[in-house]
């Protein structure tokens, strides 16, 4: 058996009933053979054993009070995955659906992610199984200083850098810093994603779905293509899926679909983008009052039948595992060319392997596509320890410019091991490679 394949199998029977956690690993891990088969020395050092498990894993209780004066007790979690290249860096996610095994897989990911950037930082996830949906904005304060009061014994400018994800936005990270700032008596970067009154970074709000279009159209124009009236769907209407539509309608796109949680609304004119953000930043309201509000488009309940409209271009941007097999042969069929992943983990194993073998698909994983956010969060890092404040333009050029170089990075990783064109092989061996000779330099840590 392979050092692969028993680190495999010994990760599912150690960390059993963690089905997302092992299914990144799995997607991971099977991608770096080749680069294991060309370290021996790896293996002796017990590298992928080490690279697999958390540096630090911190659970807490999130007591609150509701403003009936009901008590509520969430779970928080803080995963410090792996600071080989730099302080543990990574979003905190709020939802329901939040357990050990979705942050252990986020973090895991992150890890690659943030050292495909080329920027010093470490790979780090946390969040709660709190749901900020419905809760007045009292009870969102009360929740995020709770959460805080623990979280901040473990967390610091050089140590560990959280920032939003999933149900933690401006809104949020504002109370977290709050809270933090209140107890260590430090205004320091101890957040990203912070607002431009109090440190934060110009473009950062737009960064990881401005970014997933650089990257694409990165992808386009080695190919002589471009967005320019590409049919493009973007599923999501959160912070990255709202921001990515904005750029690939910029560079020319046409945007038919997108969708939350409930289902998905579909405008053959292209999506009023103004009316998206008034209905989902401004009112924090439902999609389905798209259909009321732009005659000649529809709401239709339910969010898997969106990947049955035919487009170029998908963008994936709302929450893992989002697009099945099933959905991915839809695109496949309809004609899809570009699948770039704004979400992490949208795709399952199964749609992963339908696009990989789909003749011209190009198919760019969230690591790399989705990189732009945590990108320009080390950005803000950077200017919050050199108390600078940089332009918009200067920010969106340096957003750019990584992720220019990520698209070469993985392509050429991917060459240099023969598996040319295979982004998913590119992205996980171009981030692994720096993260392991770091771990190595550093010895049996
Ligand atoms: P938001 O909370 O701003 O938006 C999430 C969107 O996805 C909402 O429209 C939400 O709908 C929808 N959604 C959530 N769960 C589901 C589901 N089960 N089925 C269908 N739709 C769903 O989050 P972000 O935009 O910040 O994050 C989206 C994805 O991008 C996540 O995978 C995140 O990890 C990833 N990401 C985010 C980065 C960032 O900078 N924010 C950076 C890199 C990756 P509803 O409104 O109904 O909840």
């Amino acid at each position: 058996m392979s050092y692969v394949q028993r680190v495999l199998d010994d990760l599912k029977a150690r960390n059993p009933g963690e089905k997302e956690f092992h299914q990144a690993a799995t997607e991971i891990l099977l991608t770096l053979e080749p680069v294991i088969n060309a370290h021996p020395e790896y293996e002796k050092a017990a590298l992928l054993e080490r690279f697999t498990e958390p540096e630090r894993t911190i659970l807490f209780r999130v007591p609150w009070v509701d403003d009936n004066g009901n008590v509520h007790v969430n779970k928080g979690y803080r995963v410090q995955f792996n600071s080989a290249i730099g302080p543990y860096k990574g979003g905190l996610r709020f939802h329901p659906s939040v357990n050990l095994s979705v942050i252990k897989f986020l973090g895991l990911e992150q890890i690659l992610k943030n050292s495909l950037t080329g920027l010093p930082i470490g790979g780090g996830k946390g969040g709660s199984d709190f749901d900020p949906k419905g809760k007045s904005d009292r009870e969102i304060m009360a929740f995020c200083q709770s959460f805080m009061t623990e979280l901040f014994r473990h967390i610091g400018a050089d140590t560990d850098v959280p920032a939003g994800d999933i149900g933690v936005g401006a809104r949020e990270v504002g109370y977290l810093f709050g809270q933090y700032k209140r107890i260590r008596d430090e205004h320091v970067g101890v957040l990203t994603g912070r607002g431009l009154s109090y440190g934060g970074s110009l473009v950062r709000k737009e960064a990881t779905g401005f970014g997933l279009v650089y990257i694409t159209a990165e992808a386009m124009r080695m190919r002589g293509d471009s967005f320019e009236g590409k049919t493009t769907i973007v599923s999501g209407s959160g912070n990255v899926a709202i921001y990515a539509c904005q750029k690939a309608q910029e560079l020319g796109a046409k945007v038919v679909a997108m969708y939350d949680s409930n289902g998905y609304v579909y405008d053959p004119n292209g999506i009023q983008l103004d009316v998206i953000k008034q209905i989902k930043e401004v009112e924090r309201a439902r999609i389905k009052e798209y259909a009321a509000r732009v005659p000649g488009s529809k709401y239709v309940e339910g969010c898997k039948g969106i990947w049955t409209i035919p487009c170029d271009v998908a963008l994936p941007c709302a929450t893992q595992n989002e697009i099945d097999g099933e959905s991915a042969a839809a695109l496949v069929k309809n004609g899809v060319k570009y699948v770039a992943e704004g979400a992490n983990m949208p795709s399952t194993l199964d749609a992963i392997d339908v696009f990989q073998n789909a003749k011209n698909v190009v198919y760019l994983p969230a690591k790399a596509a989705n990189a732009g956010g945590v990108a320009t969060s080390a950005l803000e890092m950077a200017q919050s320890s050199g108390r600078l404040f940089w332009s918009a333009e200067e920010v969106d050029a340096k957003l750019k410019t990584i992720m220019v170089n990520i698209y070469h990075n993985i392509e050429s990783a991917a060459k240099r091991y023969g598996f040319e064109g295979n982004y998913v092989m590119g992205a996980n061996i171009a981030g692994f490679e720096k993260v392991a000779e770091a771990m190595m330099a550093h010895g049996i840590v």
